[in-house]
């Protein structure tokens, strides 16, 4: 398919595209195409881009504005983004603040068991290897980063938790778990958060029912994708 933007196009993902914006800057444009199980599950479902897109820039406004140091810049259209170009670190953290999804399968635990305090595990980011879980000492042995990035990127997660859990609870939704992604910039080295935040990469429950506005919605074929991300559209007023 034709490239939407006239950008020299870096990257495509299975969920975005990623194109050259300037020396310093990506355009970051999010796709309607999902995934799940490893790509081995796939759809194109008109307007989910756009919706990951608005979402993710509230998050992220809402990152940078508590302090934290992100890669979102300003919104281009109401597909895609202006980020910081970073040079990215290949780890998936995962945060969990109840048990879900792989967590549940892994350990026998029943979905919805809640943690005492929020757990930070990581994958490796391989698709060709499916993502394997790693340790950290193994992240520090393989040289996938430093040991004081390492550290910095552990306590960052653990602040996004609380500033997003604790705003999600104010419109009534549990934060259950999220994946986060990291890059050192370009222009500067800085650690940033960088990626998404939507419900693809989040687990987001309604906190009376447990019901799903998120991927698992796709993923257990639950409903319609489209109208559980709208009620998180809703529910942050956006
Ligand atoms: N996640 C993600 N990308 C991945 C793997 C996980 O965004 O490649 C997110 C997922 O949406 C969930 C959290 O990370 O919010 C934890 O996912 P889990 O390890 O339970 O795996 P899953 O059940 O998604 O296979």
């Amino acid at each position: 398919m034709e490239n939407e933007y006239e950008f020299e196009l870096l990257y495509e993902g299975k969920a975005k595209k990623v194109y050259k914006y300037n020396d310093y800057e990506l355009l970051i444009e999010f796709k309607d195409d999902v995934t799940a199980f490893n790509g081995v599950k796939k759809n194109n479902i008109v307007n989910k881009g756009k919706i990951n897109k608005k979402i993710s820039s509230h998050f992220f406004e809402l990152l940078n504005q508590e302090g934290m140091n992100t890669h979102y810049i300003r919104d281009y259209d109401d597909k895609a983004f202006i980020a910081k170009w970073t040079n990215l670190i290949p780890l998936e953290v995962i945060v969990r603040n109840y048990a879900a999804g792989s967590f549940c399968k892994r350990y026998g635990v029943p979905k919805g068991y809640k943690f005492d305090f929020p757990l930070v595990e990581f994958s490796l980011k391989n698709d060709e290897l499916k993502d394997p879980m790693i340790t950290k000492e193994a992240i520090l042995l393989l040289k996938i980063t430093s040991k004081e990035i390492l550290e910095d990127i552990i306590s960052i997660s653990k602040k996004v938790n609380k500033i997003l859990s604790d705003y999600l609870e104010k419109v009534g939704i549990i934060l259950v778990d999220y994946k986060l992604e990291f890059g050192l910039s370009k222009e500067n080295n800085q650690l940033l958060l960088i990626d998404e935040i939507s419900p693809d990469t989040c687990r987001f429950w309604d906190a009376k029912t447990m019901e799903s506005f998120d991927k698992d919605v796709y993923r257990e074929d639950k409903g319609d994708l489209i109208t559980a991300y709208t009620e998180i559209l809703g529910r942050l007023k956006i």
